[in-house]
């Protein structure tokens, strides 16, 4: 087999970084290739902090010009990805053509979504590049055929929907009918929203992917999960290599991987969580957590507390510091005493250590697709609770195809009352079959990355296209 070179970049959030980072050691592991890991420098110095790097990783950060971070609300968006674009093309220039000079050039460039630049740059440093996709092959499907002759059947209809609430769409090749809510959230909301700058990039993805003959898009996913989803569009070869999951909580082989999640990202010096989950009953824990960025808005908060609280049970909540609306002591959830006799409450906590716990009974989640892969591979139901972009495709994935959960409805106003919140919970905690279904999935997940599994022979199939120079030549 060729020995590889690879240059991976990757947006500054956690949850690109979390796959990416696991993309890359399952890289190193099945070829021992050299894998240079690019991403900004505020990314970056929370990664350096914590995580046990395999041999052959090394990391290249570059400075976006927001060294501290940024909080996506605080900042002008815009700015910012061109920001991003200029300075991210420059660093990956200088180390491709520094390295070429040094006599180690790079061999392929592997690059997430948000950056279809990269791919640009590739084709001008005449290498080939490859497009990592960290949401499901379902959500790819429905943005290809979004921006290329559906737009309008898919805009039409989910403002249908909007009338008719049983008016779905349905695209070729998957078995679903969506409806306004199930769609990306970037594809139904009005312009006006501050997340309009995410369409145009999907938008410049997909053109340039539309230049490329078949091109190979390996996806976070795995080919049981999303059998039709991989196959639904003829012209590109979508492969599962995932679930990107610390392979400690799939086969128990890579000790380091362990405390994985919580390494990133302000980890929580204090894991008593841990010790309080391990005193807890097998399945009776609810663990309530909406991703690194989704800030949820006070009267929200409030009912979420109250659903806690009326459905009697255990929890572990992750209330992050930056989603608490500013640090105003009347942003901060109320009844917080009542709230601790019954549950923990933490700013950060490791998710996958959590989720494997015996003591989980189900995952109140916002159904980002990492934490919705981390349930699947861990068995735990769920109460889905999406906010936007790909979460309501993956809380009707979860729903509808996988069944290990049951969605939220929002009342009018669009807040999800407590009451709600308990019906949900009571629905999950006592459904035998979601939780048998969730083991169901578990076990396929750790199949798909077994010894001659799916996501391992597809990913042998990607090096080997690359090794004979057919790959995006
Ligand atoms: N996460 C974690 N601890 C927390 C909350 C989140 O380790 O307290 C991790 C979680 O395991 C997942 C990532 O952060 O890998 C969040 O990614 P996801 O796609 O679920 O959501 P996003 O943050 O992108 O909205």
């Amino acid at each position: 087999m060729t020995q590889h070179r690879f240059l991976l970049v990757t947006f500054p959030a956690q949850g690109h970084i979390n796959p990416s980072l696991q993309f890359v050691k399952r890289l190193i592991r099945t070829t021992d290739a050299d894998m240079t890991f690019v991403t900004a420098l505020s990314a970056h110095r929370r990664i350096a902090n914590g995580s046990s790097m395999p041999r052959g990783l090394t990391f290249a950060p570059f400075s976006d010009g927001y060294d501290d971070g940024f909080k996506p609300g605080d900042i002008d968006i815009h700015h910012y990805m061109s920001e991003l674009r200029r300075r991210g093309s420059q660093a990956i220039t200088d180390i491709v053509m520094s390295s070429a000079n040094e006599g180690r050039p790079y061999t392929c460039i592997v690059y997430t979504i948000l950056l279809s630049w990269v791919a640009k740059v590739a084709s001008e440093l005449q290498l080939p590049a490859a497009l990592v996709w960290i949401q499901p092959a379902t959500v790819f499907d429905i943005y290809f055929y979004y921006f290329n002759g559906y737009k309008n059947l898919i805009r039409n209809s989910a403002m249908t929907n909007n009338c008719d609430p049983c008016h779905g769409v349905q695209l070729p090749g998957l078995p679903l009918s969506l409806k306004s809510r199930d769609l990306p959230s970037f594809m139904v909301d009005s312009n006006s929203n501050p997340y309009d700058f995410a369409l145009p990039l999907f938008e410049e993805q997909f053109e340039q992917l539309g230049k490329e003959s078949k091109p190979t898009i390996l996806v976070n996913t795995f080919d049981a999960l999303e059998p039709e989803a991989l196959k639904a569009i003829e012209k590109y070869n979508l492969i599962g290599i995932g679930p990107l999951i610390p392979s400690f909580f799939l086969d128990g082989k890579d000790p380091s991987d362990e405390s994985f999640g919580g390494d990133l990202f302000d980890k929580s010096k204090d894991s008593a969580y841990l010790a309080w989950l391990n005193s807890k009953p097998k399945e009776s824990v609810v663990y309530v957590s909406f991703g690194s960025i989704s800030v949820l808005s006070k009267i929200q908060m409030e009912e979420i507390a109250k659903g806690l609280l009326i459905s009697g049970r255990p929890f572990l909540w992750v209330i992050r510091e930056n989603q608490k609306n500013g640090e105003k002591e009347e942003d901060k959830v109320s009844c917080r005493e009542e709230l601790e006799e019954l549950g923990m409450i933490v700013p950060w906590c490791s998710q996958v250590e959590v989720l494997s716990n015996p003591s989980l009974g189900c995952f109140v989640t916002h159904c980002g697709w990492n934490s919705t892969l981390e349930s699947l591979v861990s068995g735990v139901p769920v109460v889905a609770f999406p906010q936007w972009t790909d979460q309501g495709t993956n809380a009707k994935l979860i729903e509808d195809t996988w069944k290990t959960g049951v969605r939220v409805e929002p009342n009018e106003e669009g807040v999800v009352v407590g009451e709600e919140i308990k019906r949900c919970l009571d629905l999950v905690m006592e459904s035998d079959k979601m939780r048998m279904n969730a083991k169901k999935w578990k076990d396929l997940a750790r199949e798909a990355v077994s010894e001659g599994g799916s996501s391992g022979k597809n990913m042998k199939v990607f090096l080997d296209q690359i090794g004979d120079g057919s790959f995006l030549a």
